[in-house]
C-alpha cells in the first residue's frame, strides 16, 4: 500500500474533506482521488462515515482558543490513528504513518487526516489552519504565507472584501462632518511592505 501520510499531505487532506459540500460516494471518492489516496472509491456506508469524520475535521480550522484546537485533534488522534511509526517505503522519504497495515479506506482517511493535522499543530503552529474571513465563506486553508497571516481562502474573496470596505469608506466621505476613514489594514492582495 503506498500513501503519504506525512503532516502536509494529510493536513491539505484534511482540509480538502473539510471544505467537500457534497457528501455523496462519488464526490468523495473525486475528493481523495485528487489528494492521491491509493484506491479511493468510496462505498455508501464510507461515504456516511467519511461525511461524519468531515463534520469532526472542520472545526479545528479557524480555531483560535489553541486548547479547544488541541482537544479537537486529541479527539481525532483518539479515533484515528492506531500508532506512529516512520516508514520509508516504495523509496519514499522518512515519514509518519499512523496505522498498522490497514485497508480499510476510511481507517486510512481517519489515520491520515488526525495524524497531518496534529503535525501542523506541533510544527506549525494551530494559526495554519485558516479559516476565510469572507462574508458568507467557511473555507478553510492551509496558511503557507510568508508572514503567516493569510486571511482570505481566495483573490476573489479577499477582493469582495476589499471592495465593500472601499465603498463604505467612500459613504464615509461624502458625508458632511465625516473625514475620509483612515487606510484598513485589512487590504490584502497586496504584497507586503
Ligand atoms: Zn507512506
Ligand atoms: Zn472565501
Amino acid at each position: 500500500m503506498q500513501f503519504n501520510t506525512y503532516g502536509g499531505n494529510g493536513a491539505r487532506l484534511a482540509a480538502s474533506l473539510a471544505n467537500s459540500t457534497e457528501h455523496t460516494p462519488a464526490a468523495l471518492t473525486e475528493v481523495l482521488r485528487r489528494e492521491g489516496i491509493e484506491h479511493p472509491e468510496v462505498g455508501t456506508a464510507q461515504a456516511e462515515d467519511l461525511a461524519r469524520w468531515c463534520l469532526r475535521i472542520a472545526p479545528v480550522f479557524g480555531e483560535k482558543d489553541t486548547l479547544h484546537q488541541v482537544d479537537l485533534v486529541n479527539g481525532l488522534l483518539e479515533d484515528g490513528a492506531a500508532c506512529v511509526r516512520i516508514s520509508v517505503h516504495d523509496g519514499y522519504h522518512p515519514h509518519l504513518h499512523y496505522l498498522r497495515d490497514e485497508d480499510d479506506l476510511v481507517a486510512r482517511v481517519r489515520a491520515t487526516t488526525a495524524g497531518g493535522l496534529a503535525v501542523a499543530v506541533c510544527g506549525a503552529g494551530g494559526d495554519l489552519l485558516g479559516r476565510c474571513k469572507g462574508a458568507g465563506c467557511a473555507t478553510v486553508f492551509i496558511d503557507t504565507s510568508r508572514n503567516g497571516r493569510r486571511r482570505f481562502c481566495s483573490v476573489g474573496c479577499a477582493n469582495r472584501v476589499n471592495a465593500a470596505l472601499h465603498r463604505a469608506r467612500g459613504a464615509r466621505a461624502r458625508r458632511p462632518g465625516h473625514a475620509t476613514a483612515p487606510p484598513s489594514a485589512v487590504e490584502e492582495g497586496r504584497p507586503p511592505r
